[in-house]
């Protein structure tokens, strides 16, 4: 695996601002945030990614967000609304290879958005939907 921050960090060896902790997985402050507030979830077991996360432990992890986001939500800091983000593989913008789940207090012009890309605005056919959700229903 190699040294990863995240392990350090569950590991008490890198230090971190610790919101949560439990036995599955912990939660501590963004050392970069977005917006004051943003917390990252991350369970103890190193997965990568998607692939190799166990779907029991990312239902915790989103569960955990959930009650994280709706702390932060009558903590007082400015949040008018959250995302929960989650990027997998670096195409995706994931920088750390161990997965995480962002929890982002939101607020109106906070300045963070989502970029669309071109041609966004044309909308695709239902011919075109239906063989890329055949593709898709395949593969479950
Ligand atoms: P990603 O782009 O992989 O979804 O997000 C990685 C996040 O981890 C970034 O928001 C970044 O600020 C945060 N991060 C990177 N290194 C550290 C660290 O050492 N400590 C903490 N608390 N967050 C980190
Ligand atoms: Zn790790």
């Amino acid at each position: 695996m190699g040294s990863c921050i995240f392990c350090d960090i569950l590991a008490g060896k890198s230090p971190a601002s610790m919101v949560y902790e439990d036995d599955l997985c912990a939660a501590f402050m963004d050392i970069h945030p977005i917006t004051p507030g943003h917390v990252l979830v991350v369970p103890r077991q190193h997965c990568e990614g998607l692939a190799d996360l166990p779907p029991e432990l990312g239902a915790h992890l989103f569960q955990t967000a959930q009650k994280i986001g709706l702390a932060i939500a009558r903590s007082g800091l400015r949040c008018q609304g959250l995302n929960l983000f989650l990027a997998d593989g670096k195409a995706a913008g994931q920088q750390v290879a161990h997965v995480h789940l962002h929890v982002i207090p939101r607020f109106e012009r906070d300045g963070f958005g989502l970029k669309f890309p071109p041609g966004y605005d044309n909308l695709p056919e239902r011919a075109e939907l239906d063989i890329i959700s055949q593709k898709i229903r395949r593969r479950l």
